[in-house]
């Protein structure tokens, strides 16, 4: 009877309900199942959502924001993105370069 119902909204619990839902790279052009080792924190609302990125797809995402979606829009850098970097930071496993 609530077939339809299930369908709707089953996909999206399914996705999340795994516990492994925040050690996942979120890029989403393609499945990705690098181990996340960096984040992006987006504006959430009033609050700020961080998602979880390869290292490659970190970069890329930040390429594609910047390289190609800043110049066509009419929002700032701070609209779209408010932090990222590396998630072993707070272990003070240094910078990349
Ligand atoms: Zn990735
Ligand atoms: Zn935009």
């Amino acid at each position: 009877m609530s077939t339809r119902t299930l369908l709707d909204g089953g996909d999206l619990d399914l996705i999340s309900d795994g516990d492994g839902e925040d050690s996942r790279c979120h890029w989403d052009e393609s499945v990705c199942t690098e181990t996340p080792t960096h984040y992006l924190l987006y504006p959430a609302g009033e609050g700020t959502e961080a998602l979880t990125y390869c290292a490659r797809h970190h970069g890329l995402t930040l390429a594609v924001l910047l390289e190609l979606h800043l110049p066509r829009c009419h929002g700032s850098v701070e609209d779209h993105i408010v932090g990222f970097g590396a998630l072993s930071d707070a272990s003070g496993a240094g910078r990349d370069h």
